[in-house]
């Protein structure tokens, strides 16, 4: 299959990616990685007039820390967040998500920014995103801006940023603080490896054992990633191991499920549910050692 034809840009700034963005209703789009809308427009399904790569921005590559978050530049690839020692020591659950994405080229040529705005309804970073309390900076014609993760993902494929915006750099809130534990559980659908549901968890407890903050994000289960804020509330203030089951029930409610051959709606709510108890469960076992 080959991709109708389109114009092809490859700005060496940010100002000058952003002013060929101008005016797009979104016929003009950027290329990151390549692994979500080239096989998009190889189908018909995005035919868009000129592409923007981001290959050569150098304002959006880059890691680093600020303390007590991670800044990462929107066109990291997932293997450079995987190996960077600050992923390592300061937000693991990055880590343990991206080992699960795709295989070692969407790895290899996947990048951060790429899939956050991309939004795919079963893609894994979105949950992480919503866990680690992300915050995305947006850059467009009117200036910048600053995005909650909460705010972010509006819909199946849609977030917050307008088509003339760039996604350029994502902050995720460190874990690396006492007692505080994370974990990814992705139940991957058998033929494409991408989340059936998929769970981003991190729990902090204090030195009883009590929660004293829980996060869960939640993709694949409904039309976009989502934070399970029942569970939250069932699970904040109380023993966590005592609570951590009846928590896990509320995970489901008031998602948009969706339902295919594979997985009903039904079975996606059930999958809900029991894989936010498992990543709660390893979360909190990594927030005791
Ligand atoms: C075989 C295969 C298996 C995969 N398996 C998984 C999986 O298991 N889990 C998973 O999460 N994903 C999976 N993916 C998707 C992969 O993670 C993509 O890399 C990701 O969704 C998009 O990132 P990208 O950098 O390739 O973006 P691109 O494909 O280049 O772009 C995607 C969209 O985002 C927009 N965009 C890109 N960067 C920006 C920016 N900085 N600002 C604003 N808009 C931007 C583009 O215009 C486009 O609309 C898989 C892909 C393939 C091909």
């Amino acid at each position: 299959m080959f991709p109708a034809e389109f114009d092809y840009q490859a700005p060496t700034s940010l100002n000058e990616a952003i002013k060929l963005l101008q005016g797009s209703d979104g016929a003009i789009k950027a290329l990151a990685g390549g692994q979500s809308l080239l096989p998009l427009m190889k189908l018909r399904l995005a035919s868009p007039s000129t592409l923007v790569d981001l290959r050569e921005v150098p304002e959006l590559r880059g890691i680093r820390s600020d303390g007590s978050g991670v800044i990462y530049g929107a066109m990291t690839t997932y293997f450079q967040a995987i190996d960077s020692p600050i992923t390592q020591s300061k937000v693991p659950l990055v880590i343990q998500a991206l080992r699960q994405v795709g295989d070692p080229q969407v790895r290899a040529r996947g990048t951060i920014g790429g899939s956050l705005a991309h939004a795919d309804p079963a893609g894994d970073l979105p949950a992480v995103a919503l866990a680690l309390n992300a915050r995305m900076h947006a850059v467009g014609p009117n200036g910048e801006r600053d995005i909650a993760s909460r705010d972010f993902f509006t819909d199946m494929l849609t977030t917050a940023l307008q088509p003339s915006e760039l996604l350029s750099w994502v902050r995720f809130e460190a874990t690396d603080t006492p007692r505080t534990g994370t974990a990814y559980v992705k139940h991957r659908h058998p033929a494409s490896g991408y989340a059936v549901v998929g769970i981003a968890a991190v729990v902090v407890l204090d030195p009883n054992g009590v929660c004293q903050e829980a996060r869960v994000g939640i993709t694949g289960a409904g039309t976009h990633a989502a934070r399970a804020m029942g569970v939250e509330q069932a699970l904040t203030g109380q023993p966590f191991t005592q609570a951590v089951a009846e928590a896990s029930t509320h995970a489901a409610e008031g998602l948009d499920l969706l339902s295919d051959y594979y997985a009903s709606a039904e079975y996606r709510a059930h999958l809900t549910r029991t894989l936010t108890l498992r990543a709660l469960h390893q979360a909190g076992q990594a927030a005791q050692r």
